[in-house]
C-alpha cells in the first residue's frame, strides 16, 4: 500500500464512496444550450442585506434570461453564527421582491431538487469523499499545528511578502506516515490542508464576467480545506458544491476576488471544470463627498426588511435594482415604457465594476412614478396588505368601506398626468388621513397674505353657497363668484398685474376652503375630495374651521 493510500484510509476510514460515485449521483444537468445555473449562497445570519438582494437578483436574472436554474444553498458551516429563524428571514426577504429559487432551500428546512442536500451542514460526507481523493493524490495532508504554533509562524513572517502556511513555513507538509499515525493515535486534533502545487513566480488568469480579464499570482498557500471538526472551509465547500450542483456562473460579492487563485487551483486539483465568475461590487453610499459601502450598522436601508416595512412595492424596488444593475436599463425603459421588466435583456457585462451608488431620492422617484401608474384597486390591495401587517388600526379604517377607499385612491389617477406623491405604502395613511375623521388632524395654518378673519369671512360666505351636488365646473364657478364681493379677484393674471387692488385671488379663496376641509394647503383635486367626503362632512368641517379660526 502506498503511503497516500494508507494515509487516506487512516484519515477517512468510513468514506467508501469515490468522486466517480458523486459524479454519477449528481450528473451534469440536461438543460438547453446556453442555459445558466446560478445560486445565492447565504450564510444564515438572520439579516438580509440589500447587497444580498442585489447579488441575488443578479444571479436570478443571469439564470432567467437564459431559461436556466437559480437555486439557494445555505452556507451554514459556521455553527457558532447560526441564528434561529434566519433562513426564513432571508427567504422571505428574497421572495418579497420576486427572487424565488427554482431549486435548493425554498423554505426553512424545505429543500427541492436533485442536487442536494442544499444545507452545507448536511454535506459532510460529500466533502470527505473529495478530501480523501486529494489525500490519495498527494494533494492534501493533515496539519497538527496548534493555534500557538500558527501564531509563531505568523510572527516569523514579518518580512515575508506572502504570509500564511506555505513553503518552509508549512511545517506539517512533509510529516512521514509514521509521524502522522502517531499523532492520530494520540488523538491530536488536525486540519486538512491543500498541498498547494502553486508557483509564486507564475500567474493565474480568468475572465470575470463583470470585472473583465484578471491576472493574479498563483496561490502557494497550503490553505485549510477541512477544519479540525471535519467541516469544510468556504474555499473547499465552494469548489465541491458549485461543481456538484453544476453551477455554471458563480455570482458573488467581490470580496471573494482575492481568493480566486485558491479557487482556481482547487478546481484544478479536484479535476473540476472552473465555472465562470461574476464578482459583484458592493452597493456604495455617498458620504461627505466620498463613497463608502452601504452599511448594516449605519444605514437603515441596508436591511431588506426596511423596504418591506416601509411598504415599497416590489415593482419599485425591482425597477430600482435594475437601474443599479445595468447602466443601459434607464434608456431601455424610456423606449419600452410599458414593457415587463423581465423582458429587459439583462447583461452581466454591463454591470458597474466599482460599485453602484445607492440613491434614496431616485428610489422614491421611481416608486412614485410606478405607484402613480397603478390602478386604484391595485394600490388599495397593496396598501391594505401592507397595513394588515404593519398598521392594524389603519388597516381597519382603510378596509371598512372598500369602495370609499378605492375612490379616494383613484383621485387624480388613471389620467394622462397622474399625481406622483406616494413612494411607499406607509405614506398612505397620512396621504388619505383627512378622509377619515378618526385620524384627521385639523391644521388651519394660512398663507401669509390671509389673516384668520379674512379666512373666516371667506368660509362664512362659502358655506352659504356650497352645494354638494355641484359638478366640477359649477363648484369652481361658485368659488369664483365669491371672489369679487369679498375683495378678491377671480382672475389670477389680473391680480399679478395690480395686486394692490385686491386682497388676493381665487387661488387664495380656494386654498382657504382646502385648508378648512382637509387641513392642508396642497391636496389632489379638491372638488373630487369634497364630493367623496359628502355634503354633511364638508359642512361640518367648514363650520368647525369658522368656529376655530
Ligand atoms: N456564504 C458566502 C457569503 O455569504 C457566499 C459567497 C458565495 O456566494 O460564494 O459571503
Amino acid at each position: 500500500m502506498s503511503d497516500n493510500l494508507k494515509l487516506a484510509e487512516l484519515l477517512f476510514p468510513d468514506i467508501t464512496q469515490t468522486p466517480a460515485d458523486m459524479e454519477e449521483k449528481f450528473p451534469p444537468r440536461s438543460l438547453k444550450e446556453g442555459a445558466r445555473v446560478t445560486r445565492l449562497a447565504p450564510s444564515p445570519t438572520g439579516f438580509l442585506h440589500f447587497g444580498n438582494l442585489f447579488a441575488g437578483t443578479v444571479a436570478y436574472k443571469t439564470a432567467k434570461v437564459t431559461d436556466g436554474i437559480f437555486y439557494v444553498r445555505v452556507e451554514d458551516t459556521d455553527q457558532k453564527r447560526k441564528v434561529e429563524g434566519a433562513i426564513k428571514v432571508m427567504l422571505d426577504g428574497l421572495k418579497a421582491f420576486d427572487v424565488t429559487a427554482d431549486e435548493g432551500v425554498i423554505g426553512e428546512g424545505i429543500e427541492k431538487g436533485d442536487y442536494g442536500p442544499y444545507y452545507q451542514s448536511q454535506r459532510k460526507d460529500i466533502y470527505h469523499v473529495f478530501a480523501k481523493q486529494l489525500v490519495l493524490d498527494g494533494l492534501a495532508y493533515p496539519c497538527f499545528c496548534s493555534a500557538e504554533e500558527l501564531d509563531e509562524i505568523r510572527a516569523a513572517q514579518e518580512n515575508e511578502p506572502i504570509k500564511g502556511y506555505w513553503g518552509s513555513y508549512a511545517k506539517c507538509r512533509n510529516l512521514s506516515f509514521e509521524e502522522i499515525e502517531k499523532n492520530i493515535s494520540e488523538a491530536k486534533p488536525w486540519t486538512l490542508r491543500l498541498r498547494s502545487p502553486g508557483d509564486m513566480e507564475k500567474k493565474c488568469f480568468f475572465d470575470d464576467m463583470i470585472k473583465g480579464k484578471i491576472e493574479m499570482p498563483e496561490n502557494v498557500q497550503d490553505v485549510v480545506l477541512l477544519k479540525s471538526d471535519g467541516i469544510p472551509t468556504y474555499h473547499f465547500a465552494h469548489a465541491v458544491d458549485d461543481h456538484l450542483m453544476r453551477t455554471t456562473h458563480v455570482v458573488r460579492g467581490d470580496e471573494w476576488m482575492s481568493s480566486c487563485p485558491i479557487h482556481l487551483q482547487l478546481f484544478k486539483c479536484l479535476g473540476f471544470k472552473v465555472p465562470k465568475y461574476a464578482h459583484v461590487a458592493p452597493i456604495m453610499k455617498e458620504e461627505n463627498g466620498g463613497k463608502r459601502k452601504l452599511s448594516k450598522r449605519k444605514d437603515p436601508e441596508a436591511a431588506v426588511t426596511f423596504y418591506v416595512e416601509k411598504g415599497y412595492p416590489k415593482e419599485s424596488v425591482n425597477e430600482y435594482i435594475m437601474t443599479l444593475m445595468n447602466s443601459n436599463f434607464e434608456d431601455w425603459r424610456k423606449t419600452n415604457k410599458d414593457a415587463d421588466i423581465n423582458s429587459f435583456p439583462f447583461n452581466l457585462k454591463k454591470m458597474s465594476v466599482s460599485g453602484a451608488l445607492f440613491d434614496m431620492v431616485k428610489l422614491n422617484d421611481i416608486s412614485k412614478n410606478i405607484i402613480s401608474l397603478m390602478p386604484a384597486k391595485k394600490v388599495y390591495d397593496y396598501a391594505s396588505a401592507w397595513a394588515k401587517d404593519y398598521d392594524k388600526d389603519f388597516f381597519e379604517l382603510l378596509t371598512k368601506d372598500e369602495e370609499y377607499s378605492v375612490n379616494i385612491l383613484n383621485i387624480d389617477r388613471e389620467t394622462p398626468k397622474p399625481r406622483k406623491d406616494i413612494a411607499c405604502f406607509d405614506e398612505i395613511k397620512d396621504y388619505v388621513s383627512y378622509f377619515f375623521d378618526e385620524i384627521y388632524e385639523k391644521n388651519y395654518e394660512l398663507p401669509e397674505n390671509i389673516t384668520p378673519d379674512m379666512a373666516k369671512e371667506i368660509l362664512e360666505a362659502y358655506i352659504k353657497e356650497y352645494n354638494g351636488a355641484d359638478d366640477k365646473q359649477q363648484w369652481f364657478d361658485r368659488i369664483k363668484a365669491l371672489c369679487e364681493p369679498l375683495g378678491y379677484t377671480p382672475n389670477v393674471k389680473e391680480y399679478k398685474k395690480t395686486p394692490e387692488l385686491f386682497k388676493g385671488h381665487v387661488g387664495d379663496v380656494s386654498t382657504v376652503i382646502r385648508i378648512a376641509v382637509t387641513g392642508r394647503r396642497n391636496t389632489p383635486d379638491l372638488h373630487a375630495i369634497m364630493s367623496l367626503l359628502g355634503e354633511d362632512k364638508v359642512k361640518a368641517r367648514l363650520t368647525d374651521a369658522i368656529e376655530s379660526l
